[in-house]
């Protein structure tokens, strides 16, 4: 039976219930539609399915059963019209990018952007006559000062995923909609269970689906998720002229994935803050960087435009990244790792400003383990680097 009354079910029940698709002889998974084309018996039928080429079966460039499942999936829990599917979070947010701009277009974009969309905006973009100014995300001022009479794009992340700092989305979508430009905003961090870009005025909402939303560090997937329109013409030209599709595998993986997301995300957010709330209290710790603690500049803000919280957050340390680094091969449960969104913590050491001998930013993402095992492996990992430092010291 057809849910009539989509607002009265909860992300819970979105990702668990389906109403039985005769198609699939009542399989209660998606099956893998391992193939490449659909054919017709008869060609009235081969030459209707043209007439609507997303929402037809002809070839799996185009729309697979597969992928299409999970981009309703994926649509109905950002509650967007429309989602399309890519080979990885940078497809789709390339794609996306593409899809709103034209050679001499003008974008701003949140200065703490993650890097790969920084470089593809900043200078790849470039040679198709597209310029970028980055902004400091959190001052409205900076996106209003930015403006060019050419400005057709602004480029949104919130939380970044280094600084956690936020955008005001409904005041940057409110500027960039008074001047006639789009908005686009990387959702990852806090997934479409705990925010909604989209209700806040924002056109195109992108994710990485590697991260959470498949959840088990096995596999690297993308979507764009906004407007019938927007995606119709996003699927037309760069996601049908590029290529970058999700094989129907994978979107089973990740559809996997999607089944336990509002459950993962439960437990990750209560785990990041007891961890974060440890860090705040060490001693080598200057600062936490986590936009549910209190000291957030953007606590507030982030109350009033998120629902809850993931696990990925970093603190700053007076310590040099030396002496992170030899922490962190102190630690036994955290890996040494990119990315994120999987069962097993990792972490990554940075210099602020990259001198070897500035302060250092250190990113935590907290896993599925527990987080009192967690903060023993922290505290125990560090009382290990310190007698290791005076051991070493004259
Ligand atoms: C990982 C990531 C991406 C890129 O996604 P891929 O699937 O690796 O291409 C984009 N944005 C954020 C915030 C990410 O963490």
């Amino acid at each position: 039976m057809a849910m009539e009354d989509k607002e009265e079910s909860s992300v819970f029940t979105n990702v668990s219930h389906d109403p039985t698709d005769t198609r699939h002889h009542g399989a209660i998974t998606i099956p893998v539609y391992q193939s490449s084309l659909f054919a017709f018996e008869r060609y009235d039928q081969f030459e209707s399915a043209f007439s609507d080429l997303f929402r037809h079966h002809i070839y799996s460039r185009g729309n697979n059963p597969t992928v299409e499942y999970l981009e309703r999936k994926l649509a109905e829990l950002e509650e967007g019209e429309e989602a399309r599917c890519f080979a990885s979070g940078m497809a789709a947010i390339s794609s996306a990018i593409m899809s709103t701009l034209k050679s001499g277009d003008h974008v701003v974009c949140v200065n703490q952007a993650y890097g790969p969309t920084k470089e593809f905006l900043g200078v790849y973009m470039k040679r198709w006559g597209i310029e970028t100014t980055f902004v400091d995300g959190s001052d409205l001022a900076a996106w209003q000062a930015a403006i060019q009479p050419n400005t057709r794009l602004f480029y949104l992340e919130s939380p970044t995923t280094m600084m956690f700092e936020l955008q005001d989305l409904r005041a940057c979508t409110e500027l960039a909609r008074r001047i006639g430009a789009a908005t686009i905003i990387d959702n990852t961090w806090a997934t479409s269970c705990y925010q909604k870009p989209l209700s806040m005025g924002v056109d195109l909402v992108v994710h990485s689906l590697s991260k959470y939303v498949s959840g088990h560090s096995d596999c690297v997937g993308g979507v764009a998720i906004g407007s019938k329109q927007m995606i119709d013409r996003l699927s037309k030209d760069e996601y049908m002229l590029f290529g970058g599709i999700m094989a129907p595998q994978i979107a089973a993986l990740i559809t996997r994935g999607l089944r336990t997301l509002p459950l993962r995300m439960q437990r990750h957010e209560i785990s990041g803050l007891a961890v974060a709330h440890h860090m705040e209290k060490q001693s080598y710790v200057r600062k936490v960087n986590h936009p549910a603690l209190t000291s957030h500049p953007q606590h507030e803000l982030a109350r009033m435009q998120m629902t809850g919280f993931g696990s990925l957050f970093s603190f700053e340390s007076d310590y040099s990244a030396d002496v992170l680094k030899e922490w962190a091969n102190n630690l036994q449960y955290f890996k040494i790792g990119v990315s994120w969104g999987g069962f097993e913590s990792l972490v990554t050491v940075n210099s602020i400003g990259g001198q070897k001998s500035n302060p250092s930013i250190v990113r935590l993402y907290v896993g599925q383990e527990d987080p009192e095992d967690l903060i023993r492996d922290i505290d125990q990992a560090w009382q290990q680097t310190i007698q290791g430092n005076r051991r070493n010291s004259p």
